[in-house]
């Protein structure tokens, strides 16, 4: 048995979108041992991959705020917490233990006494270039969500993409970046029409109808061979950055896969009022779940992650105080 397997968590919570991160910031407030598994490579969910420059007016406290901000937010608040966040890691099975459950994922295994449920739609997976051995410079130079900010700053950066994203992505990075270059298979944008506008007032250089054909790291800057739609002469372009927003494909397949037998109704978990699933110490939170009345929104699952997490700490320290008021937790 590895070490890993030894690692006994109170809590693992599956997924780290807005639901996943705000249950494992309570947990690591009534000082639960909490582990976070991510498939992605950051935080954030469908707020990270989906819409992180539009602007979010539902959640309180905020008078709108956006997506990116919102996410770097929530994640400042579950570090002021000891809870381990485990990204680009994938849980692939989860199975009871006598009194534990079995958490297989894609790096190794862990054992937990209880598992909180936070998949969405699913476990998210950017879709890639269709280039094999590119593994190597994945997250230094081509990356598929956007890197932070900082590290693009000056440098000479192409989007790839066609839709509101990209092209949300594109004009953010002009005036941060060195150059912005914006790459689509197609002459017309999907994106909304005055982002569209925007994009074509802006400095950000459109190159269309064009797809990506190489990508090789040449002399500490990546060479981008680029073909025209239509025509065979591969044309090459220098950049420090790739950032291809293809989208994204959500998957629920590995969950369907799981040995763990949870009662589910149109792929969604159904919990009763207190957040539990039918099996012991298994609840689920935030948009993958079904009960009367659910709203998938943020601030649905703000509620239910504390609900569950407080359900958890009763069944498994019955002689642990709480619920705390947070006022009392932090200088
Ligand atoms: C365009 C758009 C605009 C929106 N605007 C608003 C708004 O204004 N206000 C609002 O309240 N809501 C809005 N929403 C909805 C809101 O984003 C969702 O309600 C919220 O993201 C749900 O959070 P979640 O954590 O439950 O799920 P998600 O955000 O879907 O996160 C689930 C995470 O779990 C991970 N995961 C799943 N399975 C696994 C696995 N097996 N192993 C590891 N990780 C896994 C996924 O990769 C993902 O990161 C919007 C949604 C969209 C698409």
């Amino acid at each position: 048995m590895s070490l890993m397997q030894n690692e006994v968590y109170d809590i693992t919570i599956v997924g780290a979108g807005p639901a996943g991160l705000f249950a494992g910031f309570y947990a690591g407030m009534r000082t639960a041992k909490t582990q976070i598994i991510e498939s992605l490579d950051q935080v954030g969910g469908q707020v990270t991959t989906l819409y992180p420059e539009k602007t979010i007016y539902d959640v309180g406290g905020y008078a709108g705020i956006k997506g990116i901000d919102f996410i770097s937010s929530l994640e400042k608040q579950v570090r002021l917490v000891d809870v381990e966040i485990k990204l680009s890691e994938t849980v692939i099975d989860i199975f009871p233990e006598g009194d534990f459950y079995r958490i297989k994922t894609t790096e190794g295994e862990t054992r937990t006494k209880a598992v909180i449920l936070a998949t969405g739609n699913g476990a998210f997976n950017p879709r890639r270039l269709a280039i094999d051995g590119l593994e190597t410079i994945e997250n230094k130079h081509l990356f598929y969500t956007l890197p932070k900010i900082e590290t693009l700053v000056g440098k000479e950066v192409a989007v790839a993409g066609g839709g509101d994203s990209a092209i949300d992505i594109a004009l953010m990075l002009e005036g941060v970046a060195k150059s912005v270059t914006i790459i689509h298979r197609r002459n017309e944008f999907r994106g909304m029409e005055h982002s569209v506008n925007q994009l074509l007032d802006s400095n950000v250089k459109v190159l269309t109808p064009y797809l990506i054909n190489s990508v090789e790291k040449n002399h500490g800057q990546l060479s981008v061979g680029l073909k025209k739609v239509g025509e065979e002469v591969v044309e090459q372009y220098q950049y420090d950055d790739l950032i291809v927003n293809y989208g994204f494909i959500s998957s629920n397949k590995v969950i369907k896969n799981w040995s763990l037998d949870v009662d589910q109704e149109h792929r969604m978990f159904v919990v009763n009022s207190l957040m539990q699933t039918n099996l012991k110490n298994v609840y689920a939170i935030g948009d993958g779940i079904e009960y009367d009345g659910k709203l998938r929104l943020i601030a649905t699952a703000f509620g239910e992650g504390p609900m569950a997490v407080s359900q958890i700490m009763k069944a498994l320290y019955p002689d642990k105080k709480g619920p705390l008021h947070s006022t009392a937790m932090f200088k």
